[in-house]
């Protein structure tokens, strides 16, 4: 078992994440990120401990961009043998798979067919499985997928108030996302309490650039903020988030189609399209303490929608044991959770200005005071899911 290791994979588009995990005691020895393949852009970063290497790509495709990785991980002397299992991060399992699942040709023609629900994802996801499958034809491979966690959601929470039949004859629901992500803070945060998962209520928020709010009723999804797609719910980075579907027709009206609307919902709006700059929230930060006003404003549209998708969230939950913020604003915007908990006097929040300006580092999570309702601050690391889901369904 000593040599023994895991390899994590999460193929996008036109990127290519992995890390590398021993299998003794998930020990990340190696990560790192391919971006831009199939340009002449394309580059690769590799980190191992504090050393970071990065390497053109120029051209490369993911077949390549894999082969660069396995003969990097091969020279540092950390893939002395093939790994035991390859995770992989499905983004789309409709409503096929509530738990990660080992890889076979079944779950291959599944995942295929939620591709539907995810043309961006899926075909990228399956294609990560496929080229590792020639690199390693042996090697059990494992599906974790970004919807399983919210598969408890009811059905009052997952169905649209469109036709029904839309449903039935095409999966249009609510699925969610990160779910990986939701599902370990809550762990976390559960073992902090020292109550078992089962008997918790918790609101998570995963604030990265995709966000999006989780409400954990005894352990489980009861509803969460995405829906058919990872477009749906917060104000997000470049997503906008809710918008009015009346909205649809108006810009068909002024000349946009469906691709261009889409681009736009997707890729220019949320907090590059409120502040014009920058879908960055620290550097929105920085330019907004400049007295950029476009800034500050977006940095208060994105705490409002915040809040008020919080306070819903609640509506779910009988109590609540705690509210988790993560992912890259959730665990380092110290302000962002102070403007946010500010709107939400309602719920009982009292934030501890101290606590939360060092993001609960002296506090085991905590930045509340402790006579009102918990908010906590728990990292997220879904590659760390994805190896031990990786290892418990390779063996
Ligand atoms: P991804 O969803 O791509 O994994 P991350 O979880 O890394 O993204 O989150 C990226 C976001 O976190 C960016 O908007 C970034 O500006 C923000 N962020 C990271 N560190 C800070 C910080 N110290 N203060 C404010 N925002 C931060």
């Amino acid at each position: 078992m000593n040599n023994d290791t895991i390899l994590v994979i999460n193929c996008g588009s036109s990127s290519l994440k992995f890390a590398l995990f021993t299998a003794k005691d998930f020990d990340c020895v190696a990560s790192g990120l391919a971006e831009k393949l199939g340009t002449t852009d394309a580059f690769i970063t590799i980190k191992k401990g504090d050393n970071k290497t990065t390497s053109n790509l120029t051209c490369s495709d993911h077949s390549t961009a894999i082969k660069h990785v396995i003969n990097s991980l091969k020279e540092m002397q950390l893939l002395t043998r093939e790994p035991i299992g390859i995770g992989h991060r499905v983004v789309h399992g409709g409503e096929s798979f509530s738990n990660s699942v080992r890889v076979d040709k079944t779950v291959l023609a599944e995942i295929e067919k939620c591709a539907a629900l995810a043309p961006l994802h899926n075909p990228a996801n399956l294609l990560g499985i496929t080229l590792m499958a020639e690199f390693y034809p042996s090697t059990p491979q494992v599906a974790v997928f970004d919807t399983a966690f919210h598969q408890s959601l009811p059905k009052a929470s997952y169905l649209y108030p469109i036709p029904y039949h839309l449903y039935t004859d095409h999966g249009i629901r609510r699925y969610g996302f990160h779910g990986t992500s939701h599902k370990y803070v809550a762990e976390i945060a559960a073992s902090k309490l020292k109550k078992p998962l089962s008997e918790c209520n918790f609101i998570t928020a995963h604030l990265g650039n995709g966000c999006s709010v989780t409400a954990i009723k005894d352990g489980l999804s009861v509803d969460t903020s995405m829906g058919l797609t990872p477009l749906e719910g917060l104000m997000m980075g470049t997503r906008s988030g809710d918008i009015d579907p009346g909205l649809f027709e108006f810009l068909c009206k002024i000349g946009m189609n469906s691709e261009s609307i889409s681009q736009m919902l997707n890729k220019e709006s949320g907090l590059i399209g409120v502040s014009g700059e920058t879908n960055d929230m620290r550097t929105l930060f920085e330019l907004a303490e400049n007295g950029n006003e476009r800034a500050a404003l977006a940095i208060e549209v994105f705490c409002f929608k915040l809040a008020k998708y919080i306070a819903a969230m609640a509506s779910s939950l009988p109590s609540i044991d705690a509210l988790v913020f993560t992912g890259g604003i959730g665990e380092n915007a110290s302000q962002i959770r102070a403007m946010t908990l500010a709107r939400l006097p309602i719920l009982g929040f009292k934030i501890s200005s101290q606590l939360n300006e060092c993001h609960g580092a002296e506090s085991d999570g905590r930045i509340t005071d402790p006579k009102g309702t918990l908010a906590l601050v728990v990292p997220t690391n879904e590659e760390l899911v994805i190896a031990r889901d990786t290892l418990k369904n390779a063996l």
